[in-house]
């Protein structure tokens, strides 16, 4: 079984998972059987859902339209789709994970900080 199926399969029941080097501490994505850095063979660990929006753009690919954002969680870089009123630097978590034509498809919202009264 490929990795990405294997990543699927646990996305589909809600399960975000990838590579990761326990040697370096490391999660690694795209996924790969072994790590960049010390080629050391890689298992899975689960991605942190928290992160924070890097980027935003808007994509006008016909199956794609709307607001997308690369956010960072666990040190990687993963592509979702993003509400317009979130900008970069913002706090984010990753609030859906599903497939789409056998790829992932992310779903980003904003984290709202509790304030102190
Ligand atoms: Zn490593």
């Amino acid at each position: 079984m490929k990795l990405i199926d294997i990543i699927i399969n646990n996305a589909e029941k809600g399960i975000l998972i990838t590579s990761y080097c326990s040697s370096c501490k490391i999660h690694i994505w795209p996924p790969n059987h072994y790590c960049k850095s010390c080629s050391k063979k890689t298992g899975f660990r689960k991605i942190n859902r928290k992160g924070v929006l890097l980027e935003k753009s808007f994509s006008n690919l016909p199956d794609l339209i709307g607001n997308y954002g690369v956010g960072e969680f666990s040190g990687i870089r993963m592509i979702g789709s993003v509400d317009p009123s979130i900008l970069p630097d913002d706090r984010i978590s990753i609030s859906q994970v599903g497939i789409k034509d056998n790829k992932l498809n992310l779903e980003f919202s904003k984290i709202k900080i509790k304030r102190l009264k």
